[in-house]
């Protein structure tokens, strides 16, 4: 494991990450089992669609999304969900929900038979689209989460939601380069 990355990004014992910008999520609740945070999965997100820096993800995070401001905006501002990191354009990291909280990120999903993939997981969105490559500066802040939450939690799969959700879900697509980040063993 390479310890290139920012070093100084830790999960402090709450599961907050430090440093990040924070903007709690009223979508969480309990896991079902704190001690078992065995996973991260990786999304896409950009709000409106292939749009980037605007307040549409957080405001969706946080139930704000005025469905008026956008067609797409129509469709999906009843959803109730969260993640909880976002990594912007720019590498800026956001926390909504603490790591010891469940997330409500993945939805229907399942992993190596287990269901609710919510439940064991850790949901990190890279602010970006299936169809365009994502940032060096999202790939160093990832790459840095990665091994803070790891020193955290018992981690043992890196996936996207789109192999945990597959035919439902597409994210992080095919842009996403794998080999940029460092998997557990
Ligand atoms: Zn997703």
């Amino acid at each position: 494991m390479s310890h290139t990355a920012n070093t100084t990004l830790q999960i402090d014992a709450d599961g907050f990450a430090n440093p990040a910008q924070m903007v709690l999520s009223p979508n969480q609740d309990v896991r079902p089992d704190p001690a078992d945070i065995a996973m991260i999965v990786i999304h896409n997100i950009s709000l409106p669609p292939n749009q980037y820096g605007g307040p549409g993800i957080v405001q969706l995070f946080t139930n704000q999304l005025d469905s008026q401001a956008h067609p797409y905006y129509a469709e999906i501002a009843h959803l109730q969900v969260s993640s909880h990191f976002l990594i912007r354009r720019n590498g800026e990291l956001m926390q909504f929900v603490s790591c010891l909280q469940r997330a409500w990120h993945a939805g229907l999903s399942q992993w190596q038979g287990r269901e609710r993939c919510n439940d064991f997981s850790i949901g990190i969105e890279l602010e970006g689209s299936d169809f365009e490559a994502f940032e060096a500066d999202q790939y160093r802040t990832l790459q840095a989460l990665i091994e803070a939450l790891r020193q955290r939690y018992p981690i043992k799969h890196i996936v996207g939601h789109s192999d945990i959700a597959p035919g439902r879900k597409t994210d992080p697509g095919p842009f996403f380069e794998w080999q940029r980040i460092s998997q557990p063993d």
